[in-house]
């Protein structure tokens, strides 16, 4: 045996290193990056395709300024929403 005990965790380390980038490029290759939100393959990178990016509505004013639930309506600065209100998050 010349391993001593120390050696034996890097060796296993690097081991389940090397299964990792192995299994990550099998992975890579057999699955293209699919839409986070319909699953279709996407080119490039992943993320979301180009007809779900158009679906995506961004949170914009007016909205609670505590918790940022939008507002149906504007109903002026300043003004949190009734569950900030109820339920005030510890700031
Ligand atoms: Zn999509």
């Amino acid at each position: 045996m010349s391993a001593t005990p120390s050696e034996t965790p890097r060796r296993l380390a690097g081991l389940a290193q090397f299964a990792r980038a192995a299994f990550g490029l099998v992975l890579d290759t057999a699955l293209p990056p699919l839409c986070a939100a319909c699953r279709q393959p996407v080119g490039g990178s992943g993320g979301l395709c180009a007809s779900c990016w158009s679906k995506v509505s961004f949170i914009a004013p007016p909205y609670c300024e505590r918790l940022g639930i939008p507002f149906a309506y504007d109903p002026g600065p300043g003004i949190l929403s009734m569950e900030a209100i109820a339920d005030p998050p510890r700031l």
